[in-house]
């Protein structure tokens, strides 16, 4: 267990990213375009500096999460990582299609779906990810895993005490907010896979983007079903 491990949440218009914080500084996200100034303030808030950030971690390119990528490369100096499969997104700008698993997915598809709110600033990433990057060497203890589903570069950022960022592989179900499977997802049962991977690998917080976190327990009781009939993961 590390008790020095810090993650601050910074709120964001719709969605949230994460500075975690031990000897080294990491942000996992960036928010929509235009969220960049507001994450560096967060960050002097807690006593960082634009220099500390070495390392920007995007969970996957679609526009909530990838759209100030660019602006933040650029003020910062600090390396861009994405995963292979989403690196074309975050070159191009666009997130494309999004696919709903529910009713929900198909509502608000019909406003983040749109042209003019999944268009971003393309950029080219400094770190491309595989099946896993290690931490270690920007000053944090723990590491990125492949967790694919929501969109096939989806990754999940596991730490050594047991937290787990992850993005929108987990969205909270409306309107009781209990951890339930991402509203849209390019491969459903490839997301289900990715849950199952991941509540085996965290004890801890589990953070996700569109929600407020929950524990790993609750994560697991919320997903039982998925442990009881493997024939349908
Ligand atoms: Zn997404
Ligand atoms: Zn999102």
């Amino acid at each position: 267990m590390s008790p020095h491990v810090n993650v601050i949440p910074v709120h964001l218009k719709m969605t949230s990213a994460f500075i975690i914080r031990e000897e080294g500084t990491i942000l996992v996200d960036s928010g929509y375009p235009g969220s960049e100034n507001a994450i560096l303030e967060k960050l002097r808030e807690i006593g960082g500096s634009p220099d500390d950030l070495r390392l920007i971690i995007l969970t996957h390119g679609h526009a909530d999460h990838a759209g100030s990528a660019a602006a933040l490369q650029e003020k910062t100096g600090a390396k861009v990582a994405v995963h292979r499969m989403d690196a074309d997104k975050v070159r191009k700008g666009i997130q494309g299609t999004l696919h709903p698993t529910c009713f929900s997915g198909q509502i608000l598809g019909l406003f983040f779906g749109q042209k003019k709110s999944s268009r971003y600033p393309a950029f080219e990433p400094d770190i491309l990810i595989d099946d896993s990057l290690e931490l270690d060497e920007y000053g944090v203890r723990g590491k990125v895993i492949h967790t694919p589903g929501h969109s096939p570069g989806c990754v999940s950022i596991l730490l050594d005490n047991g937290d787990a960022i992850v993005g929108d592989l987990i969205f909270p179900s409306i309107p009781l907010e209990k951890p339930s499977l991402p509203f849209w997802a390019d491969d459903p049962a490839e997301a289900r896979k990715s849950i199952k991977k991941l509540i085996e690998k965290t004890s801890g917080k589990i953070y996700i983007a569109h929600g407020k976190s929950y524990s790993s327990k609750e994560v697991k009781e919320g997903f039982r079903k998925l442990f009881e009939s493997p024939a349908e993961t």
